[in-house]
């Protein structure tokens, strides 16, 4: 047994009354212009070392060699932009006055939210800007990160993210449904009721196996939640249990119709019948048939061209936005259960490669690749589909470490749903539509998914 340190979130959905939501919107609108402002700050500098390379460009350099002779421009990180904002904050407005107006201080509000608010904005801003540049230089590998945006009111998430400092600890569970938020800058903290208790990570703070280091509160469609991210001192076993072992290697297969089918039953709740097909949870189903019918009223609410949509539209967005989050939030549970029960009772789990990239790509696809656009059309709504897929193979693989297990995998294109797991003989006529595998060659009938799940099971390479 050892003992290592993760970060480890816990989500708590909140309970939030009229006044404690204008807080959270005050301090979620703080924050976004905290990180504007410092956006703006190293957008700045970013073009004024353009203007330099655009002068040499002018004067009949090529762009190559003029990025690499441009004059250099230091760039300024975290710590400069909160020393920008703190000699700007509260400062006389220095533009241009129209008749009547008054010179009104710039972010005459800041000292109505905790710094803290502001400062983890910097950094996410600074963060997202060192992305860039890397990927920009080559020294990041993977897609190019692009320029960061200004974040715009309504079409972003309304988020702020407090840091628990080590001298001045103030983010603390004060009941098993109460989670208070420092003040800070002359603000008074304050307190935001959890919707559910938080019991389990009070017990792990007060027994000193879990540290807060931060918190975000966020809102997704009509809900607010705490997003609790701990150190948390974890035992980790040498080896899996002996009744791990003994279950040995499971293969699994993510699909539409059936959320997974696995090559072995599992129990996902004790004293359940254990499972090798788990379909989507019937709730979920009904919501996603609300969330159809819902999209289906806006798009028929909207009007072409309009810059300024009807109130009837606005309502079913908000609808449409409340659903999609509901479906999420019930979606990551079951995600949840299922990836920790896999790890609790087997040795070893045997998965897809998923390339995220192709999912979002054609929608067609090839045979035996089909695209996920002509599979989620027989079920869910595809963009909260295609993230559960990505969803449970993290969730697997970093809870696989918790527990001793291996991750093993099929290469990318593996033909998994195509061939006779009893034989191998591979079947080049099946359609998306066949339910049922039934093998020519040795005449076996299988479910699609299951079958699928062997193959993934058989031929999976042991990666980790
Ligand atoms: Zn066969």
């Amino acid at each position: 047994m050892t003992t290592t340190e993760i970060m480890r979130a816990f989500r708590f959905a909140l309970d939030v009354g009229p006044t404690e939501a204008a807080i959270l919107r005050r301090y979620a609108t703080a924050s976004r212009c905290a990180y504007n402002f410092a956006h703006a700050f190293f957008l700045a500098h970013d073009q004024m070392w353009e203007r330099g390379r655009n002068a040499l460009m002018a004067a009949g350099m090529d762009r190559k060699e003029a990025t690499a002779k441009a004059p250099k421009v230091r760039r300024p990180g975290r710590n400069q932009a909160q020393t920008f904002w703190r000699a700007t904050r509260g400062q006389q407005f220095v533009g241009p006055l129209r008749e009547g107006d008054e010179r009104r201080p710039v972010f005459a509000w800041w000292e109505m939210v905790n710094n803290r608010a502001y400062y983890t904005a910097f950094e996410d801003a600074a963060v997202a800007w060192q992305n860039h540049m890397n990927s920009r230089t080559g020294r990041r590998a993977g897609a190019m990160m692009g320029q960061p945006h200004f974040k715009a009111q309504g079409r972003c998430r309304e988020s702020f993210r407090i840091v628990h400092a080590v001298k001045n600890p103030g983010i603390r569970f004060t009941g098993p449904r109460r989670l208070r938020i420092p003040g800070g800058g002359g603000q008074p903290p304050f307190t935001v009721r959890l919707h559910q208790k938080a019991s389990r990570l009070i017990r792990l703070i007060d027994a000193g196996t879990a540290v807060i280091t931060s918190v975000t509160i966020a809102r997704h469609a009509h809900r607010w939640y705490a997003s609790v991210l701990c150190k948390v001192h974890q035992h980790i076993p040498d080896q899996p249990t002996r009744r791990q072992r003994a279950a040995g290697r499971v293969g699994i297969d993510l699909g539409v119709k059936t959320l997974l089918a696995l090559t072995d039953p599992l129990t996902l709740n004790p004293g359940e019948t254990p499972l090798t097909l788990i379909g989507n949870p019937r709730h979920l189903e009904s919501t996603a048939r609300k969330l159809v019918r819902a999209e289906r009223q806006m798009a028929r609410r909207r009007v072409k061209g309009a810059k300024q949509q009807s109130k009837g539209y606005y309502e079913a967005k908000d609808r449409v936005a409340k659903l999609k989050a509901q479906i999420t939030m019930r979606r990551a549970t079951t995600l949840h259960l299922i990836s920790k029960r896999l790890v609790q009772q087997y040795d070893e789990v045997a998965l897809e490669t998923l390339h995220v990239k192709g999912m979002t790509g054609s929608a067609k696809g090839t045979v035996d690749q089909p695209g996920r656009n002509v599979r989620a059309k027989a079920g869910l709504n595809r963009s909260i589909l295609d993230a559960s897929f990505g969803e449970l193979a993290r969730q697997i693989e970093y809870k696989a470490r918790w527990h001793a297990v291996g991750i093993a995998r099929v290469p990318t294109h593996f033909a998994s749903s195509r061939l006779c797991s009893n034989c191998g003989w591979k079947d080049t006529t099946q359609t998306l539509k066949d339910r049922t595998f039934e093998c020519k060659e040795c005449s076996m009938v299988l479910d699609r998914d299951v079958n699928a799940a062997r193959n993934i099971k058989k031929h999976a390479v042991r990666v980790r």
